[in-house]
């Protein structure tokens, strides 16, 4: 009966190490690195004219790939999987996906449910509306209808910015842009970059216009599983890395530079966060 109860304990103790695995571990023994990427929100994830998956993201996604390969000493295959706002926490939760390099506003609220890296981005929420539009702020949206995407900061901040308007949301940015292209919303709100994002991608972008001043602060963080110390300190010297060997400025650039279509007004802010990351070892 002892000897049962003790193979029983070795047994559950054994089962609770194997679960105890890193994800960084993981991903080097089965040699692939699945990451959760946008391929609605523009220019941080979308997808091109060549139907590939492109943006912001995808890039900082590249970059901790080639410091997999080095640390796992070995070929790592990179799979870039479509998460949204909405599904990508669960997405995280279950292991669908390695980590969420998917725009994702850094709030204490999600942190109940996954981890965030140090913040590699920082934004803010504005409005994009028609050109013709009257909106010139939050405050003309009494009556009006706003898009927005599902399970977003965004859709829980105009709720509360604009209380008297109504909230559209859409599973995708996309979806909202067009609703507003075709006249079903009035505006369409998120973080700036992205509205940018969505101009951007219009036939005319003359068509669309930002208005309004930022009525959030929208620091981004990469998603990643809870209480994986490991792997989030792996994507944090990841971030570091790019901070000090000029690969994050230079991504940055390629993004968000002078002659971009996303153009940053002031890009210094954000450009200056990685240099604020932990040192390497
Ligand atoms: N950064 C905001 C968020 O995490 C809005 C952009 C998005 O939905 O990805 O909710």
């Amino acid at each position: 009966m002892k000897s049962k109860t003790i193979l029983l304990l070795a047994f559950v103790m054994s089962a609770s190490l194997a679960q105890a695995a890193s994800v960084r571990e993981d991903i080097c023994t089965q040699g692939k690195f699945v990451a959760g990427v946008k391929f609605d929100s523009p220019p941080f994830g979308y997808v091109d004219e060549n139907g590939e998956t492109v943006g912001f993201d995808v890039d900082i996604v590249k970059e901790i790939h080639k410091d997999l390969i080095a640390i796992c000493k070995k070929d790592i295959k990179l799979e870039l999987k479509q998460v949204t706002s909405k599904n990508r926490i669960e997405f995280v939760q279950n292991g669908a996906v390695d980590l969420a390099a998917a725009s994702a506003t850094a709030t204490f609220a999600r942190m109940d449910s996954v981890d965030f890296s140090n913040v590699y981005f920082l934004d803010g929420q504005r409005l994009l509306v028609k050109s013709g539009s009257t909106i010139k702020s939050i405050k003309d949206l009494d009556g009006k209808k706003v898009g927005t995407a599902q399970g977003s900061t965004s859709e829980a901040n105009i709720k509360i910015a604009a209380p008297k308007a109504t909230v559209q949301s859409f599973a995708q940015y996309t979806d909202a842009f067009v609703a507003l292209q075709q006249g079903r919303v009035d505006a369409v709100t998120t973080d700036s970059t992205i509205l940018l994002g969505l101009k951007a991608s219009a036939p005319d972008t003359s068509d669309y216009k930002l208005v309004g001043n930022y009525f959030s602060s929208e620091p981004y963080g990469i998603m990643l599983k809870q209480n994986d110390s490991k792997w989030r300190n792996f994507v944090n010297e990841s971030l570091s890395r790019m901070g000090t060997d000029g690969k994050y400025k230079a991504i940055f650039k390629k993004w968000f530079g002078k002659g971009t279509k996303f153009n940053l007004p002031d890009p210094k802010t954000s450009q200056n966060i990685p240099g604020e990351f932990p040192v390497r070892r």
